[in-house]
């Protein structure tokens, strides 16, 4: 990195604080956030619900019982935890949504059946799960087994109420790959899907957030698609669904050893950049941002 780039990349840094830092000093701001998440909706990311095996990312793991413990904060607090079909109902609609979350899990592992299924049922709650077409049904032993949910116990989960979509075929990312896969990534799962468990998906969520303008041009050619999930943390508002349906913003929930304290932080999270982003600060600028500082400590 040139001396130039590591100057502005500090001085982007430092401004965005400074804004950050101006906006929260004015007593209003509170008063106008408060109205904003009268009209936003996060979203939250799980992957496996489970405890860690040795060799996984632990970020791709949250145990069952830390599972249960965010849930229970969830109705304790009062949110209404709808898909996102529902969340897109709410908005069109102009309801208060106030305490209404998107629950969301990738990759379609087994334990989103056995172990994150059962619970949101026992809560009355509801989750969005994008599961990987090639893999659906499929054991693979890669640093321990890896069980992914089959088209039955999908099928079962859909009827349940929950809601089922693409995570696409492969889990390549869509931005890196090459321009003439990505019919197959995203058009291969709609069909695949509806041939195996009689029902269309409507949602796809984008491998580690990659996308791009194209991967959104694509996604357009499908009618069948209503909603996309990138992984830009912040909320989802009328703007989002009516001009950036295949950009939902959602945040990832870790499991950080604080049980319901990491759930309530992700929130945070997604209400803050998102209320950002409602003012004109890019989130996905500022994402980077803080990742970019992160570093600089670490
Ligand atoms: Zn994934």
């Amino acid at each position: 990195m040139s001396i130039f780039n590591l100057i502005y990349r500090i001085l982007r840094v430092l401004l965005v604080g400074a804004a950050i830092c101006g906006m929260a000093y004015q007593g209003k701001i509170k008063e106008d956030f408060e109205i904003y998440k009268m009209h936003a909706i996060p979203a939250l990311m799980y992957h496996s619900i489970s405890e860690p095996s040795p060799g996984w990312p632990v970020d791709l793991c949250v145990k069952p019982a830390v599972f249960e413990e965010h849930l229970r904060y969830l109705k304790e607090q009062g949110y209404n935890v709808v898909t996102a079909r529902q969340a897109m109902i709410l908005l069109k609609s102009r309801q208060n949504v106030m305490n209404t979350v998107i629950l969301t899990f990738d990759d379609g592992y087994e334990d989103n059946y056995t172990q994150a299924f059962p619970l949101l049922k026992k809560y009355g709650f509801r989750g969005n799960f994008f599961v990987v077409g090639k893999d659906v049904g499929k054991t693979f032993n890669q640093n321990g087994i890896i069980q992914y949910m089959s088209f039955d116990q999908l099928k079962e989960m859909h009827r349940q109420g929950m809601e089922i979509g693409s995570h696409t075929m492969s889990h390549d990312p869509l931005a890196v790959i090459k321009p003439n896969f990505l019919p197959w990534e995203i058009y291969q799962p709609l069909n695949l899907f509806y041939e195996k468990m009689g029902f269309w998906i409507s949602g796809i969520a984008f491998p580690n957030g990659s996308y791009n303008a194209a991967v959104v041009a694509e996604i357009k050619k499908y009618v069948k698609f209503e909603y996309g999930f990138s992984g830009v943390p912040g909320c989802n508002t009328l703007r989002i669904v009516n001009e950036r349906p295949f950009e939902f913003r959602r945040a990832g929930v870790y499991d950080r050893g604080r049980g319901a304290k990491d759930i309530d932080r992700a929130l945070q999270k997604c209400y803050i950049f998102g209320y950002l982003e409602d003012k004109g600060i890019s989130a996905e600028l500022l994402d980077k941002t803080l990742t970019f500082l992160q570093e600089l400590i670490e």
